[in-house]
């Protein structure tokens, strides 16, 4: 008998904390049971040779919409599998209720349960949820969400007082919410901190915050409707990075008064990263997180001119001063991780006029290939920043570690064997979403997963998802691990 179900040798183990180590790993009931320089080929039933390749933690993709424009089924099935190609093991997908999502309102106690059962069988990665309180009655239940493994919550600064005008609807019927205020924002945060608080759960629970201010978008929008600049431009200057400064000033004040952990999500501009270092300077005592993308990484809407609406996102896509000062800043620890903010979103409904069309699109298969592209090897990034920004960071905030998000005895199989030298020129294909374009289409990348393992099975291998849908809810926070308990 194996002492091993998979032996993996050859490979440079980036381990989390440490740095990259040649050895090899044993794999036994989906976790990690051995990190050893003398594992060989036969200690395994299976044998994966690494050599030439470096092992990364799975990514954990904390910045998710699954099922924002079509059903929670289909995009669970395609758009978890584009995930693993970009070497992300497990997501964690925002949801609330109201339009796009399920077009549903009502408590939580019934749309939980809903929403696991969609998505589980369909899911290629393990999965968890943010959920967003959007009325009182959701305020209230709270305390349960936590006890269902929802350990983090969302407010959307924008839906607040916003007349979403394109849609000729308003935000309290787009988002079927009570009174969608401050007032609402501060129970929520009272609530999250006073849960967080009781009993000994001793794992973070925090509130996810979309900054950018809707009175000022308003504004901004009448003012470069007719200007005639290029369409990404004019989205960019409709909602400036000052929208998403004040906003940031507000949750600093109201964190810092009901001492709530917080997330700045998806910080686009140098002005929001300097509001954030702000913010941290004024509360100390603060847990304040700070995430961007992928995309405003590596674009800007100058390279996307021309190119239709695909780049239209919130926030918007901003200038390279803005990138040089996101790149800054994750090499100075001001952003904690990187996620992809993924939204499948068709062509068709981007259509070809800038302010009816949806926003949003993905970016989960470029997860790793993007932080290794333009982080390593452009700009000298270590590996072991890569490998914290896309995996250690999310996994520890959103209570995954380090059953997730660490390569070590006892955590779960997760990993992305990954060819430092590989280069691609994106195309929608070889992303394996069902999204029919992609605004980074065309940018060549290079360093891609070769192959993915979830809990130690191979999930996508040679550019093909392995295997049908294996992907399990992860209930946050997740229980440490146990040396020598297997729960299969
Ligand atoms: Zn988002």
């Amino acid at each position: 008998m194996s002492r091993f179900d998979t032996a993996i040798t050859g490979g440079h183990v980036v381990v989390p904390g440490h740095g990259a180590i040649e050895c090899g790993i044993g794999i036994r009931d989906g976790r990690v049971a051995a990190l050893d320089d003398d594992i060989r080929p036969g200690d395994g039933e299976e044998h994966v040779d690494a050599s030439g390749l470096i092992v990364m933690p799975g990514a954990i993709d904390a910045h998710y919409h699954l099922g924002i424009y079509r059903s929670i089924e289909a995009d669970a099935a395609t758009e978890t599998a584009s995930s693993l190609v970009g070497g992300a093991t497990t997501i964690i997908s925002y949801f609330r209720t109201g339009h796009h999502y399920m077009d549903r309102t009502g408590p939580y106690r019934e749309i939980l349960p809903d929403l696991l059962a969609a998505t589980e069988g369909h899911a290629h990665t393990d999965f968890g949820y943010h959920i967003a309180p959007m009325t009182a009655e959701h305020v209230g239940e709270i305390e349960w969400l936590v006890d269902q493994g929802i350990a983090s919550f969302k407010y959307y600064f924008f839906y607040k007082g916003l007349n979403l005008a394109a849609d000729s609807t308003d935000a309290q019927a787009y988002t079927m919410s009570d009174s969608y205020d401050f007032g609402h924002l501060y129970k929520m945060m009272e609530e999250i901190a006073r849960v967080e608080r009781q009993g000994d759960r001793g794992e973070r629970v925090s509130l996810s915050l979309h900054c950018e201010n809707a009175e000022l978008i308003t504004m901004f929008m009448e003012r470069v409707r007719d200007a005639g600049l290029p369409a990404l431009q004019a989205y960019s200057e409709s909602r400036p990075p000052l929208t998403e400064r004040l906003s940031i000033h507000e949750a600093g004040v109201l964190a810092d008064a009901t001492r709530v952990r917080v997330n700045l999500l998806h910080l686009s501009s140098a002005e929001a990263l300097r509001a954030a270092r702000d913010v941290r300077r004024l509360y100390p005592e603060l847990d304040l997180r700070v995430e961007t993308t992928v995309h405003h990484l590596a674009l800007t809407y100058d390279m996307l001119d021309g190119k239709g609406l695909g780049g239209k996102v919130n926030p918007p896509i901003r200038t390279a001063a803005d990138v040089d000062a996101l790149w800054s800043a994750v090499a100075d620890g001001t952003i904690q991780w990187v996620a992809s903010d993924h939204a499948c979103c068709l062509e068709e409904l981007k259509g070809d006029e800038l302010w009816p069309a949806l926003p949003g699109f993905g970016g989960t298969a470029l997860l790793y290939p993007v932080l290794l592209s333009e982080g390593y090897h452009r700009r000298r990034l270590p590996l072991q920043r890569i490998a914290e920004l896309a995996s250690t960071a999310p996994a520890a905030a959103f209570g995954c570690h380090p059953r997730k998000g660490s390569i070590m005895v006892g955590a779960d199989a997760d990993l992305a064997l990954i060819d430092l030298e590989r280069e691609h020129v994106v195309t929608p294909e070889l992303l394996h979403s069902a999204q029919d374009h992609t605004p980074f289409a065309g940018i060549r990348v290079k360093g891609w997963p070769v192959r993915t393992l979830l809990r130690g099975e191979t999930v996508f291998a040679d550019g093909e998802i392995v295997g049908s849908p294996s992907g399990r809810f992860v209930p946050r926070p997740l229980k440490a691990p146990k040396l020598g308990a297997s729960d299969g």
